[in-house]
């Protein structure tokens, strides 16, 4: 077990980012219109001050719960 102090929230990996040369409406939207999820969710997180690795994790954002860890590139085996 790692100490949460350890790691920095990144953002949420269920959003695909805009081409960079998408209209500005669609970074807007991108930027500033995410979703509040009460629950399960799927986010980035740095290990900042350890290995410096992004992980993929589905975290329980009412409770802090992690139910899966992974690679950026990786996404669980089975539905979560
Ligand atoms: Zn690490």
């Amino acid at each position: 077990m790692r100490e949460h102090t350890e790691f920095t929230y990144g953002e949420d990996a269920n959003r695909q980012k805009p081409e960079i040369d998408a209209p500005i409406e669609d970074w807007n939207t991108y930027i500033y219109e995410r979703d509040n999820v009460a629950g399960y969710h799927m986010e980035y997180w740095h290990h900042a001050f350890g290995c410096r690795a992004w992980i993929k994790v589905k975290r329980d954002t009412q409770t802090h719960a992690i139910l899966w860890v992974g690679l950026p590139q990786e996404n669980p085996e089975i539905a979560l």
